[in-house]
């Protein structure tokens, strides 16, 4: 299979920026956003403390007090954006964001709506935390807006969500797709690489899986130990080790191998942290790290699609 002809870019893969550019003809950023939101595998009607590797702050702007507006956080975005783009999406990023009734939910969005130039909605969530009544809320968005909804699976495998205290087993992942499949939402999904107690093939059976559902986006990153965590805690009494750089370039390649070509690829690297940060080193340099990626796939002479069997 050769190199698609709809990646107007230099890279191996589908990426968000030639996404936006096939589908508006423009550049579309993403305005991260706290809403004010919990999180139910926090504050115990799921589970208390979270997924093992997640600090729970919060936004920077939640750190430093009460939270601006959420009109107010899209205008300073934006300022900030717009010499890089023409059109947003307001990206509802911190914690679970569909987490509060739908009338609050409508709120909300509508207001991230109503700002110029705001073309859509991204909505990060758990795949349990997705009620009938919002998910039809979306919908009616999807008829007039661009939207996504971005669900962290982290792994396909039950005994590995257990060990991350995740809260949700993979049946629940399913069970979301399903559940907003055909309703003109956007589907993207979260995964690490490098969890604890998983293998390689664990990792790729976990890619396979995705790429045998109607998702639409994926986002994949290295497991990163912080402080305040209790992967943190686990790194420093060396009972866990975290993944190399080389072995995470070879097995994102594996995976982007076998998604879809027409999958947008949406993040290789993870964000953030440097406050809290403790390993692994290289992956706070994340240009070092998609270089080796595209390195990697251009060594292998493959791209993202190559052994998709669709
Ligand atoms: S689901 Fe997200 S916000 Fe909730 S504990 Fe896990 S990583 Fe943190």
């Amino acid at each position: 299979m050769a190199k698609p002809v709809f990646w107007k870019n230099s890279k191996r893969y589908y990426d968000l920026k030639s996404y936006w550019r096939n589908l508006f003809g423009c550049n579309v950023h993403k305005l991260p956003i706290d809403a004010g939101f919990t999180c139910p595998n926090r504050d115990g009607r799921v589970a208390y403390g979270g997924c093992i590797y997640c600090d729970g702050r919060g936004s920077k702007l939640r750190q430093k007090g009460k939270l601006p507006s959420v009109a107010e956080q899209i205008q300073s975005g934006k300022k900030f954006y717009k010499p890089h783009a023409s059109k947003f999406i307001a990206y509802f990023q911190t914690f679970t964001n569909t987490y509060a009734p739908v009338e609050k939910l409508r709120m909300l969005y509508d207001e991230a709506l109503s700002q110029e130039d705001v073309i859509g909605l991204s909505i990060g969530t758990r795949p349990d935390c997705l009620a009938p009544e919002t998910i039809t809320l979306l919908k009616g968005y999807a008829q007039k807006y661009h939207v996504w909804l971005e669900l962290g699976l982290q792994s396909i495998h039950d005994k590995t969500l257990q060990l991350i205290n995740r809260g949700h087993n993979s049946q629940q992942f399913l069970d979301a797709i399903h559940a907003c499949t055909g309703r003109g939402i956007n589907l993207c999904v979260h995964i690490i690489i490098g969890l604890p107690g998983e293998s390689d093939k664990d990792v790729l059976q976990t890619a396979q899986s995705i790429a045998a559902l109607p998702i639409n986006g994926i986002k994949i990153h290295s497991l990163l130990a912080l402080e305040g965590t209790a992967l943190g805690e686990m790194y420093k009494n060396e009972s866990i080790k975290l993944i190399t750089k080389e072995k995470y370039v070879s097995l994102v390649a594996d995976v982007l191998e076998i998604l879809p070509p027409t999958m947008v690829i949406q993040r290789l690297t993870a964000e953030g942290y440097r406050d809290i940060f403790l390993a692994p080193d290289w992956a706070m340099n994340k240009l070092d790290v998609l270089n080796a990626i595209n390195r990697e796939l251009e060594r292998r002479d493959t791209h993202q699609g190559i052994y998709y069997k669709g």
